[in-house]
C-alpha cells in the first residue's frame, strides 16, 4: 500500500486476544489481525499462536522489550502513515492490561482508536472448571482482584476484606504468592471453601488443581505451577447440590415465557 504522511491517521485497534487458544479470539479480532499491517504484542503474555491469523505478513513487534514511549510512538507513526495497527492484549484488554496509559497517549496525539473485547482468562478458567461463577442461593457477585505486586492495591481492597462478602473471587497475577493468598482469604472464608487454580486455561497444557482453602497451597506447590494461573475461590465452584434458577423455573413467567 502506498504510504502518505498527509493522509488521515488510521484507527489503532486494541484487541483482546483471549486466554491462549487462538480460536478464542473474537471474529472481529481475527478479522483485524488478518488485515493488519503492524502488530504489537506482549511476548511474555500473549500467545504467539494467535499471530497465525495474520495474512498480510505484517511487521510484528514484541512489546516485552519496549517501553511505553516506544510502543506509543510506533502506533502513532504507523497510524499517521495510514497503516492498520493491531495492539494485542491477553484475555480482555480491560483487566490488568496497562491499556489506559496507551489510549491516553493516542488521544493526546489525536490518533483514533477502538477496543475489541476478549475472553478473559477468568472466564476460560471457569470453563475449564465447568462451573458457573454466580450460583443462585450461593452468590450473585464476582470479584476480580490480585495481590499487590509492583502495582499497589488500595488498602480498602485487601483480599482479606474482600473475603468478608463470601462472593466468588478470581485472583489474577498472584499464584506465586499462595501463602499470602490463603492467609488473606482465611479472614473471611472457612477452611473447607473450594479453591481452584487453573494454569494456562485453554492451552494444550492446561492444568487444573482443585482443593480447599486448607490444602490448596500444598497442592499448588506439588503441581509446580508458578505463573500464568488463575485462582478462583468460593462456594459456587464447589460440588454441592444446586438450587434451581428462577429463569427456567416452570412457575416463573417472564417477558418471553408467559
Ligand atoms: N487481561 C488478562 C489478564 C492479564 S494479567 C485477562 O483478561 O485474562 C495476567 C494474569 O492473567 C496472569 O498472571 C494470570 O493470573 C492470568 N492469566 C492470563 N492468561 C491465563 C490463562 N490462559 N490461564 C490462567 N490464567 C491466565
Amino acid at each position: 500500500m502506498p504510504e502518505d504522511n498527509n493522509r488521515e491517521p488510521s484507527r489503532v485497534w486494541f484487541v483482546g486476544s483471549g486466554p491462549g487458544d487462538p480460536e478464542l479470539i473474537t471474529v472481529k479480532g481475527m478479522r483485524l489481525l488478518r488485515d493488519a499491517d503492524v502488530v504489537i504484542y506482549a511476548g511474555s503474555l500473549v500467545r504467539e499462536k494467535v499471530l497465525e491469523w495474520c495474512e498480510k505478513g505484517p511487521e510484528v513487534h514484541n512489546s516485552a522489550s519496549m517501553d511505553l514511549g516506544a510502543i506509543v510512538s510506533l502506533m502513532i507513526d504507523a497510524s499517521r502513515k495510514g497503516r492498520k495497527v493491531v495492539r494485542l492484549h491477553t484475555g480482555d484488554p480491560s483487566l490488568y492490561g496497562a491499556l489506559r496509559e496507551q489510549t491516553e497517549a493516542l488521544e493526546k496525539a489525536g490518533v483514533p482508536y477502538g477496543i475489541v473485547p476478549g475472553v478473559s482468562s477468568a472466564f476460560a478458567s471457569a470453563a475449564a472448571l465447568k462451573r458457573e461463577l454466580t450460583l443462585p442461593g450461593v452468590t450473585q457477585t464476582v470479584v476480580f482482584t490480585r495481590l499487590e505486586g509492583r502495582t499497589p492495591v488500595p488498602e480498602k481492597e485487601r483480599l482479606g476484606s474482600l473475603a468478608a462478602h463470601g462472593a466468588t473471587i478470581c485472583i489474577f497475577l498472584s499464584v506465586s504468592m499462595m501463602d499470602e493468598v490463603v492467609r488473606e482469604l482465611s479472614c473471611g472464608y472457612p477452611p473447607e471453601t473450594p479453591v481452584a487454580v487453573v494454569y494456562r486455561a485453554s492451552w494444550e497444557d492446561e492444568l487444573v488443581v482443585k482443593g480447599t482453602l486448607a490444602d490448596i497451597k500444598e497442592k499448588v506447590g506439588e503441581s509446580g505451577i508458578k505463573r500464568q494461573a488463575m485462582i478462583i475461590v468460593g462456594k459456587a465452584i464447589g460440588d454441592g447440590p444446586v438450587e434451581q434458577s428462577r429463569l427456567y423455573d416452570p412457575g416463573f413467567s417472564h417477558g418471553f415465557r408467559k
